[in-house]
């Protein structure tokens, strides 16, 4: 931590805030300029709350130089992680397609929108069984039915599924049929769930909170990684801006601060972020173009019948589309989808 003083500060002062901070544990280097002093307190301590010295007497500034997540950082790993699904490698220079439904609907709806994912060279199949909704009066999902069907279909096309768990008491029941776990954005800072999700041994994909910081983001991850679970990955699905042409702001640059800062896969959502299914195919490109690890894309076969999320489905030809022009960006890039 940097600790810049106020110009002039008396000698009391100065050693008032020296004897705090070796107080709290920290070790000082003093360095006088000429015309202020800066002191250096070293020790790591992530939690520490600088404020504590923002606001003693003669301080004029406090800059923290650790992360106040650990496990989740570039310095404490510098090679990316891989997250092993079956024989994909989530982080490594393949580029995975996550795609289906919003919502599990009907057997014959997943079993369908299945096939046509895996006939695109997607990888992961998605379908939430249990829907974060902002109404109660919508529809909620179909619960274990759902998850029974999205295995089904998963199975049947050799396609690796993730759902989302809204809560600490469906995580066995969703273990039993999921391979990833999705926490949804509604959920990125409910810290019982992220503790309970720590504990298994199934990756989960942290989806970014609409109003989240960056540093916020990866502290969830930090709950799930210090609580024994390392397999987690990160999901930009856009954030709550004064933008109201789009759903959401897609924050295309989490995509280069995460992989700086961080270690973990960050999958790019551009469904939700833009709300929108003509947005969809350009903010693919450009989400692959600044370096995601995966694309997570939502594609219904008869979207104007979709229970939830309908407008911003991609059609079956949209999304071979998508997955011939994303095909050609990684290439660009040094990568493959
Ligand atoms: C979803 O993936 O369908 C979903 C509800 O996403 P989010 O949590 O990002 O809104
Ligand atoms: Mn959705």
């Amino acid at each position: 931590m940097i600790i810049v003083l106020e110009k002039r500060i008396s000698d009391d002062k100065l050693e008032e805030v020296i004897k705090r901070l070796e107080d709290y544990g920290f070790t000082i280097h003093r360095s006088t300029g000429e015309e202020r002093i800066v002191l250096g307190a070293i020790g790591i301590q992530p939690n520490f709350d600088i404020r504590k010295i923002r606001i003693l007497d003669g301080v004029s500034a406090v800059y923290r130089i650790t992360e106040p997540f650990r496990l989740a950082s570039r310095d404490y790993q510098k090679e990316n992680s891989l997250i092993k699904i079956g024989d994909l490698s989530l982080g490594s220079d393949e580029i995975i397609i996550i795609a289906g439904p919003c919502a599990v609907e009907s057997e014959e709806q997943i079993m369908t929108i299945a096939g046509i994912i895996k006939n695109s060279g997607a990888k992961i199949l998605r379908g939430c069984a249990f829907k974060p909704r902002t109404s109660p009066y919508s529809f909620q999902g179909l619960g274990e039915e759902g998850l029974k069907y999205l295995r089904q279909a998963g199975d049947e096309f050799g396609l690796a599924v993730i759902t989302e768990v809204m809560e600490p008491a469906q995580i066995d029941l969703v273990a039993k049929y999921t391979d990833i776990f999705q926490l949804g954005a509604r959920n990125m800072q409910n810290f019982p769930l992220l503790r309970e999700l720590g504990k298994t041994s199934k990756p989960v994909m942290i989806k970014r909170g609409m109003s989240a910081t960056i540093d916020e983001w990866l502290m969830s991850a930090e709950y799930i990684l210090a609580s024994g679970n390392r397999e987690v990955m990160l999901c930009e699905r856009g954030i709550r801006t004064f933008e109201t042409s789009t759903r959401n702001t897609f924050d295309i640059s989490a995509i280069p601060v995460i992989h700086k800062q961080s270690h973990l896969p960050v999958i790019a959502d551009p469904s939700h972020a833009t709300g929108i299914r003509d947005k969809v195919i350009p903010m693919a490109r450009a989400a692959v173009a600044a370096g995601a690890d995966g694309l997570m894309i939502e594609v219904h076969n008869d979207p104007a019948k979709a229970l939830s999320d309908g407008p911003q489905a991609l059609l079956p030809v949209q999304f071979s589309e998508l997955m011939d022009q994303v095909k050609k960006i990684a290439e660009v890039i040094g990568r493959r989808v």
